[in-house]
């Protein structure tokens, strides 16, 4: 037994303290059988398969679970559920109807990871709605793991994906208000949704997740923030759990953040409480201006325990396990 897979069946209590057993005792044969086994049971008791996702999306959540329902993989489910918010026109922070960069160019980022640690990304994809799409055809059907701008749009259409108009009226009025004073600034929590990443755990115990967004609005050309980011907006590691970020997505990046949420979670920490390590990290910087913008983060291990938290109130994750999909306010760190 390797050390990763120590740390992993040491932090498992009960049924995991049955898996560190059995593949302590069992041979390379017999080991397939006996994970299989244990995933099943930890299936059977800890309410699995369960889906959650960053802000207020029931919609996005309930697809995801009727996939996962359906017996589909975790890996479909994340990327149909985020399909759901690129659609909607009314969401202006992913897919069609995002809001544009300060030149009116509406300008997608998307990732996808899977339980083998594969991944696929895009960033400044155009006029492609579904990103999170065309992120997974980057990690199935190409030797590389992030596309850009034109390559990426040129890829998506290759592989049939339609390129259409994304700026929609409402979206282009916004802007156009914005040019009066064309002021930037981050905005928190805008509208109560903004990237939406989401993490699901199939009836097998497989973690997969996936992030898309249109990014800051009214952001500089060219700018790409943490979300097709791998290890900041998004990561996934089967062994221990998974993690996804929203809100300012440059401070997400300085500091690793999923990546680090699942680091912590591997050495021991809940899912809670290594969201509220990854946000200290950023509010505890010397010279942190966090009360200027958000950064969320909502995480899940192994065992089908969730954690979300966030540097500002109204910040929430959604979250559908046991028949139930609700939306869940998170805990936050700035309470003077
Ligand atoms: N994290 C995203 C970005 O920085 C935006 C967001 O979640 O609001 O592009």
């Amino acid at each position: 037994m390797n050390r990763r897979k120590f740390i992993k069946n040491a932090s498992l209590t009960g049924v995991g303290l049955a898996v560190g057993n059995a593949i302590i005792s069992c041979d390379e044969s017999d080991s397939k059988k006996n994970i299989q086994e244990n995933n099943e049971a930890i299936a059977d008791l800890q309410g699995l398969p369960l889906v959650i996702a960053t802000w207020h999306v029931k919609e996005a959540t309930a697809k995801a679970m009727e996939v996962l329902q359906a017996d589909g993989n975790s890996l479909d489910a994340v990327e149909q559920g985020c399909r759901v918010e690129e659609a909607n026109e009314k969401g202006q922070s992913v897919g069609k109807g995002g809001l544009p960069d300060r030149d009116g160019n509406v300008t997608l980022d998307a990732c996808i990871m899977d339980k083998h640690g594969n991944c696929g990304a895009v960033v400044y994809l155009q006029n492609i709605t579904h990103a999170v799409s065309v992120a997974r055809k980057v990690m199935e059907d190409t030797p590389h793991v992030m596309l850009a701008g034109e390559g990426a749009k040129q890829f998506a259409i290759s592989s049939g994906f339609k390129p259409e108009d994304l700026l929609t009226d409402a979206s282009k009025e916004a802007w156009e208000k914005w040019k009066v004073e064309a002021k930037y600034k981050p905005i928190i929590n805008i509208e109560n949704h903004d990237t939406i990443g989401m993490l699901a755990i199939d009836k097998n115990g497989d973690i997969s997740g996936a992030c898309t967004t249109s990014g800051l609005a009214y952001k500089m050309g060219g700018r790409v923030g943490d979300s097709p980011i791998i290890g900041s907006g998004l990561f996934v590691d089967n062994e221990i759990g998974a993690a996804v970020a929203t809100g300012l997505g440059e401070e997400v990046v300085k500091t690793v953040g999923s990546f680090l949420v699942v680091e912590l979670m591997r050495q021991g920490k809940s899912p809670q409480e290594a969201c509220e390590e990854a946000i200290s990290r950023i509010v505890n910087k010397p010279n942190s201006n966090y009360k200027d913008f958000q950064v969320g983060y909502i995480a899940v291990n192994k065992k089908g325990e969730t954690g979300s938290y966030s540097i500002h109130q109204w910040f929430s994750m959604t979250k559908f396990q046991n028949g139930v999909n609700e939306q869940i306010q998170s805990d936050f760190f700035n309470k003077a």
